[in-house]
């Protein structure tokens, strides 16, 4: 059997999950596990936060069918869709299987309005203050308070808005995005939520009612720079290989597609069976860490679909069967993200389907 495998540590996801309590003591909490919980596996990941002596006030996931998918595994959380409704034909099954709409646009608002659920339902609804992605304008968030207020479908009301640049430390925009949040729901005694996992890790005045975090309980940093807190979480994600074979190649040879790197001396290749199509990112340029046996070591060589070759040169004791890690624990994603100029976002929620993910409790 292949030796790839995304294991997944449950202990890790509680203690990143009691973090955000802990730092967020007076808000509720929506746990975010879209994307099957950012690839961990969400029947998993919801079933170790549900057994908690303070379980999700509710679940986020982007859509229907990840709602959907959740009430399959018999939870009773509230769950939340952050992208709302895509047509109008979605609406009664929102109150099928008691799901929250997020109304982020003129036309959801519309669908909504002519349409509605034939139970009342929480709604959440969006103010665009900066981001200009999703969310209604000031005016349009005004009427549409008004409105849903008065609606018989409507049992709660839950003001949001969502931070462009809250990772970053020099904070004006997400400062100004606040401001203007403030300013479209004064006097409003609906209840609010702001914050994602970078500010429900920085900024204690964006907790409200509802924080809403996601990749921090993964044990992923979101932030440009570490603080105090985000040093507690722990990876949950640990993709893992072993190596399959090595070869000696002398100066001045090629390896892999495109004949990337070119061997300046006499290089021992490691390769490990694991490829774009597990996740692992065809970006990754030469020189991308890996551990080997708990080893430094960098990719050399173009990442294809199956398999990564590596330089075991001047490591020792490694052969076929040495332990790998492409990230995790040891090897934090973030760092890895970096090399390959992209997000750890997208290196966990990326793992392929034909990855196990194997759970330590
Ligand atoms: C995905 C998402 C979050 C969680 O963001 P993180 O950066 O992973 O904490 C929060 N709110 C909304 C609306 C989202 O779409």
């Amino acid at each position: 059997m292949r030796p790839t495998e995304a294991r997944i540590d449950l202990a890790a996801l509680r203690s990143n999950y009691e973090l955000a309590r802990e730092l967020a003591p007076s808000s509720k909490l929506v746990a975010i596990v879209k994307a099957d919980a950012y690839g961990h596996g969400v029947h998993r990941c919801v079933e170790a936060l549900s057994s908690l002596a303070a379980p999700p006030d509710a679940l986020g996931v982007a859509m229907l069918e990840e709602a959907v998918e959740i009430r399959q595994t018999g939870s009773q959380l509230p769950v939340v869709l952050l992208e709302g409704v895509f047509e109008p034909a979605e609406i009664e099954l929102l109150s099928q299987y008691r799901l929250e709409p997020v109304i982020a646009s003129p036309e959801q608002v519309a669908w909504f309005l002519e349409s509605p659920p034939s139970r009342p339902l929480r709604v959440w609804l969006k103010l665009d203050s900066g981001m200009h992605r999703l969310g209604l304008d000031t005016a349009s968030f005004a009427r549409a308070q008004a409105a849903l207020s008065r609606s018989a479908s409507v049992s709660e009301l839950v003001l949001m808005t969502h931070f462009a640049n809250a990772d970053r430390i020099d904070g004006t925009d997400t400062q100004q995005q606040i401001e203007t949040f403030d300013d479209a729901v004064e006097g409003r005694s609906d209840s609010q939520s702001l914050a994602n996992s970078a500010a429900l890790l920085t900024r204690p005045r964006t907790h409200r009612d509802w924080v809403r975090p996601g990749i921090m309980m993964y044990g992923v940093d979101p932030l440009e720079r570490s603080v105090d807190a985000s040093t507690r979480l722990q990876p949950v994600q640990r993709l893992v290989s072993r190596i399959s074979s090595t070869r000696e190649v002398p100066p001045g040879e090629s390896i892999g597609y495109g004949s990337r790197f070119t061997t300046s001396e006499r290089t021992r290749v490691g390769v490990v069976p694991v490829g774009y199509a597990d996740g692992y990112p065809r970006e990754a340029p030469d020189g991308t860490p890996v551990l080997v046996s708990g080893q430094r070591s960098r990719i050399i060589g173009l990442p294809s679909m199956d398999r990564i070759t590596v330089d075991l040169t001047g490591i020792p004791d490694t052969a076929v069967g040495s332990p790998v890690e492409l990230w995790g624990p040891n090897l934090p994603a973030t760092e890895v993200a970096r090399a390959c100029g992209t997000i750890a976002y997208t290196l966990v929620t990326g793992v392929g389907g034909r990855v196990p993910r194997v759970y330590d409790e």
